[in-house]
């Protein structure tokens, strides 16, 4: 009989990849997977773009990409750089290229000194003759100004040349392949060719970092599975148009949590579109929580919560939940500053003394309200040991007061 395979405990290795340094954040290689983000206001409007970077980076964005699609947005790049430095905020800009952007590079060389590394999109460079000699102007910028690059296919751009050798190539075959692996093939390919000219015009490995987004889950993982396994470039990964609310976060994490499980991937973005009125934050929330959901890294304090049930007799139970979720996330930049580990703390809200206790019991701090036909009271657990009994109007404020002792008392000042 067959030996039984050991189930992994828990995500595979991260397959080795090059380290790319993006201003002080390292991509790849050891580095923990870096979250990033990407500003959707004009970069023109340099005060409102700053504006946005800091947000994004103070949510947790460590890279924030901005567009740079004119010459006022290239104008521009210096101009956020300072407003961000002057808010003492040292985030790393990725300037997002296409058509223009050899020119843009070379009217505004204090645009390319602004950004910490390029994004260019090999099938949006330029058409015919022109595409390789503007992508090789694009790389012997990035080589001048010693900026990393980021080759950035998109399947929804992808060079039309290439796909159309692929093709050719896949029609003289005995068993020609499906338009679906065509497609997949020709992504790849386009990344990986595009990384070996980068290479022959100077750009060293350790300063490529590769993506190829596409909007289905399984091409996704196919995509990146083979970019993995034919070379060492660090990967960026991202669903592309991942669309709105739940549809967009549960299509990113569902492709994105195999790849990682798997070790691949050393950077991630989650594309969502935001609601109107929403928070462009949320695409670095969704980022921060797959990842440390997965336990691939911790950013903040964790809360457990039960979905409630028929047990459940108010609203009470899920506003006491939200109101611990944001508590924790404003508090955490102060947090974080002081008190080192404190990110790995877990919480737990619980409905009823059903799994109240228990759930209690596993987290740092678990409060269970009462259920309907309970007791009017709610049970605290500090450490796995009830410590005390909150009741009244103001078990919001008191359990608060509670995690900031507790805060202060378990996580030791950072040095
Ligand atoms: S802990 Fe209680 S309220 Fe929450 S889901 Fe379980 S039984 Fe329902």
């Amino acid at each position: 009989m067959a030996p039984e395979k050991a189930i992994p405990r828990g995500p595979l290795p991260r397959r080795q990849t090059r380290r790319v340094m993006v201003g002080k954040v390292g991509v790849g290689g050891t580095a923990p997977v870096v979250v990033q983000s990407m500003t959707n206001t004009d970069t023109a409007d340099d005060f409102a773009t700053a504006m946005q970077v800091a947000e994004l980076h103070r949510a947790g964005s460590e890279l924030v990409r901005i567009t740079v699609n004119t010459r006022e947005a290239a104008a521009a790049v210096p101009k956020i750089r300072e407003r961000l430095l002057a808010m003492n905020l040292d985030v790393p800009l990725i300037g997002d290229f296409h058509f223009n952007g050899h020119k843009l590079l070379a009217e505004h060389p204090a645009c390319a000194e602004a950004l910490a590394k390029l994004r260019i999109n090999p099938g949006n460079v330029g058409k015919g003759a022109k595409r390789d000699e503007q992508f090789a102007q694009l790389i012997e910028f990035a080589c001048k100004y010693r900026k990393p690059v980021r080759i950035g296919v998109n399947w929804g751009s992808l060079d039309q040349a290439l796909l159309a050798r692929v093709m050719d190539e896949n029609a003289r075959r005995p068993q020609p392949k499906d338009a679906t692996e065509i497609m997949r093939e020709a992504m790849v390919t386009s990344a990986l060719e595009s990384a070996a000219r980068a290479e022959e015009l100077g750009l060293a490995r350790d300063d490529i970092v590769l993506s190829c987004k596409v909007s289905g889950v399984q091409d996704l993982i196919a995509i990146y599975r083979e970019l993995s396994a034919r070379g060492d470039y660090a990967l960026h990964l991202g669903l592309t148009e991942a669309g709105m609310g739940s549809k967009g976060i549960v299509a990113s994490t569902a492709g994105l949590a195999v790849l990682l499980q798997e070790g691949i991937g050393d950077t991630i973005r989650i594309s969502l579109t935001p609601e109107p009125g929403g928070s462009r934050t949320r695409e670095v929330v969704v980022a921060q929580e797959i990842l440390q959901t997965m336990g691939l890294r911790a950013f903040t304090p964790m809360v457990v919560a039960c979905p409630g049930c028929g047990r459940t007799s108010s609203t009470t139970f899920q506003e006491l939940a939200q109101d611990i979720q944001d508590y924790v996330r404003d508090r955490m930049p102060e947090w974080k500053l002081r008190h080192a580990g404190v990110e790995d703390m877990t919480l737990a809200v619980m409905g009823c003394v059903v799994n109240g206790p228990g759930e209690s019991k596993h987290a740092n701090i678990g409060i269970s309200l009462p259920g309907t036909g309970e007791e009017p009271v709610a049970p605290v657990y500090v450490d796995g040991e009830r410590t005390t009994t909150l009741r009244g109007d103001n078990i919001a404020a008191e359990f608060r007061n509670i995690i900031d002792d507790y805060v202060v008392r378990k996580y030791q000042p950072r040095a």
